[in-house]
């Protein structure tokens, strides 16, 4: 699975997979990588210093940089796991991948997602606080 087919697949505007953030362009053909913790300020105000883009076939069409492998290698897990790899990654650094925030309930934790995006993108949750 490309990143593309899995942004469709699971209706995802954005995702926060390890170090960085992979929206979609509002054309639908490009997703933008930036990092999410080294910022910089843009026309439009503060932003994660550009990494890269993913395009519609879902290649890399990044500059080679010192990000360049460990995008790839997000690409290569999705290519293998699908919307899995984010749960694992989000498993195993106890951040939902869906929305950048810390996982702070062991159920969360052990899904590897929270509730809300869980409700926002179909997946189980046992622990839905009402929503
Ligand atoms: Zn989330």
């Amino acid at each position: 699975m490309t990143i593309p087919e899995l942004f469709k697949a699971h209706a995802l505007k954005a995702a926060y997979i390890g170090p960085f953030r992979i929206s979609a362009a509002k054309n639908g053909q490009t997703y933008w990588v930036n990092h999410r913790f080294f910022k910089t300020m843009g026309a439009y105000g503060e932003t994660g210093i550009f990494v890269g883009t993913v395009k519609a076939d879902g290649s890399y069409a990044g500059r080679e940089n010192a990000y360049t492998g460990a995008v790839r290698n997000i690409l290569s897990g999705i290519a293998l796991d699908g919307i899995q790899y984010l749960i694992d990654n989000g498993k195993e650094l106890g951040e939902c991948q869906f929305c950048g925030r810390r996982l702070e309930d062991a159920e969360s934790v052990a899904y590897g997602y929270g509730p809300v995006c869980a409700k926002k993108h179909n997946l189980p949750h046992t622990n839905r606080h009402g929503f």
